[in-house]
């Protein structure tokens, strides 16, 4: 097993986790099987209780890790299905040292940050590296990206961990990739400084970069990169410009222009091997259409909704399709905004704010012959919208949303919960498609698996009276409605599940496939 250990420097958001995808997408696209782990520095659990808004996108794995998005980018760029084990906190690393301490597991020893928590540490990252297998076959290559920026209180254990297997592994097993910002003067000229100094911080840690990337909105020059060498003890060819690109999936194409393949193959002795490009060439297929499409948010961070953005990219491109988003926050809008798009999303959420925006939205789209893709919350929310105005309860809502007709309900199971981290009906379940409705075409299947996140359902009390009107509960699992549709011409459908986790630019998920197509066929603008 080979490790790549990718380190941040000067500030965050910089684009580790995209540098540790692509980099993954480098090696994978020359036959190499390739995980990734991702390490969170912060006491949570996992990220399944933090705020959206602050910390960007809870991603759901098959087994129902809630995590945070960058697995969701490495799951994208890789093609691989992660588990919890690539999902590393603090809080899980501390929680397993302390119940083993309770249990007396350290024979009255001290249990102290170095050796138990960095073992813990060095345990968990081989644990997920050796596990992980594809058609039986076990990964050549491990990256695992450190989150927090280099210097941070919170990531020095893990820092100490990564220096501990430095020495305990062969050289050739290990690299280091530190990525840095190179921000540019008036001038235009590039300044290495932020480098220089985030270099040394690492270096306080005991660790030594074997490649910088530079993240920088124009390429380095050669000087540049000579100065940071010199500075950095970093050969000149192994730092590495990362410049802003047009669209993520086009890092990698970069990076292989800055020759990141041979450097660290080089670094992990894994010979030369020539790259296969049909995944480059996937990504970056011209567009020779373009739609717009709404989505209906209460959150208004972008980062909220990356997966439904990459999901839409992916079958744009599937498409030839360029997908414009047009965001249209749920509490402040009107149905002019809806002049110029060809088609509405309505993305899953919690708590009563922005419902009642989003419920308009999805009369308007029935209304207007809009096409309409609800997610999860969006789901729920078009049963309550068909209740309302189609069977005239005008009183329907969740149980979540507060009192009223309760057409969406607690999931059964969910009544007693009283601890709110990862208690959800979470990951993947399998659902059955009834013959002949739009999500069976659309799948090409009857039997299908997709990722869940939530606690509410359709009361089963109203399934039949809903049906009868019209809503067509297209998928089930067990008593459990999962997909609603209106059986029309235009495109009118909505899943309890969340098919944009499991979408990746070589395999778009059929719904939002189905949507794509039904937006540019009617397109309005
Ligand atoms: N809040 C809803 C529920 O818990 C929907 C969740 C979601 O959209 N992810 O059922």
């Amino acid at each position: 097993m080979k490790y790549i250990f990718v380190t941040g420097g000067v500030m965050s958001g910089l684009g580790k986790g995209i540098t540790t995808a692509s980099i993954g997408r480098i090696l994978k696209n020359r036959g190499f099987l390739v995980t990734a782990v991702k390490i969170d520095p912060y006491l949570n659990i996992d990220a399944g209780t933090m705020n959206p808004a602050q910390h960007g996108e809870v991603f759901v794995l098959k087994d129902g890790g809630e995590v945070d998005l960058d697995l969701g980018n490495y799951e994208r760029f890789l093609d691989i299905n992660l588990t919890s084990k690539h999902s590393i906190t603090t809080g899980k690393i501390y929680r397993a040292v302390i119940e083993k301490e309770r249990h007396g597991d350290y024979l009255g020893g001290t249990v102290q940050i170095i050796p138990h928590i960095t073992d813990e540490i060095k345990r968990r990252i081989k644990d997920a590296a050796e596990s992980y297998t594809e058609n039986g076959r076990k990964a050549d290559v491990c990256l695992v990206e450190v989150g927090g920026t280099v210097g941070d209180i919170e990531s020095m254990p893990f820092l100490e961990a990564v220096r501990q297997l430095v020495g305990e592994l062969p050289k050739s097993d290990i690299a280091l990739v530190h990525v840095t910002l190179v921000p540019e003067d008036n001038m235009g000229d590039h300044k290495t400084k932020p480098t220089q100094h985030s270099v040394k911080a690492l270096r306080e840690s005991g660790l030594h970069p074997d490649v910088i990337v530079g993240r920088c909105i124009t390429v380095m020059s050669p000087s540049t990169k000579r100065k940071i060498s010199d500075f950095c003890d970093v050969p000149s060819r192994a730092v590495i410009t990362a410049a802003t690109a047009k669209d993520t999936y086009e890092v990698p194409i970069e990076m292989e222009k800055e020759g990141m393949a041979s450097v660290i193959m080089d670094l992990l002795g894994l010979g030369e091997r020539s790259a296969n490009n049909d995944w480059y060439r996937m990504v970056t297929v011209e567009y020779t259409n373009r739609i717009t499409v709404a989505v209906v948010t209460k959150y208004g961070v972008e980062d909220v909704y990356i997966s439904i953005k990459e999901a839409l990219k992916h079958a744009g491109r599937k498409l030839s399709t360029e997908v414009i988003i047009k965001w249209i926050d749920a509490e402040n809008f009107t149905d002019a905004d809806f002049a110029d798009v060809d088609g509405i999303i309505i993305p899953g959420g919690f708590g009563p704010r922005g419902i009642e925006g989003k419920i308009n939205a999805i009369r308007y789209a029935r209304e207007n012959n809009v096409p309409l893709l609800g997610l999860c919350l969006g789901f729920q929310l078009v049963v309550i919208e068909y209740c309302r105005n189609v069977l005239g309860w005008k009183d329907s809502t969740s149980e979540e949303m507060g009192p009223g007709k309760h057409v969406i309900a607690i999931l059964p199971e969910q009544e007693n919960v009283t601890n709110l981290g990862g208690t959800m009906r979470l990951g993947d379940c399998e659902i059955d498609l009834k013959k002949g409705t739009r999500i069976e075409k659309l799948y090409g299947a009857t039997k299908i698996v997709e990722r869940h996140r939530h606690r509410y359902e359709v009361n089963p009390a109203y399934i039949a009276e809903i049906e009868k009107a019209g809503l067509v509960f297209s998928g089930s699992s067990g008593t459990r409605m999962e997909v609603g549709e209106l059986n029309r011409d235009s495109f009118f459908l909505a899943t309890q599940f969340h098919p944009e986790y499991k979408s990746t630019p070589s395999h778009p998920s059929p719904p939002y496939l189905g949507f794509v197509e039904a937006c540019a066929k009617s397109k309005r603008v």
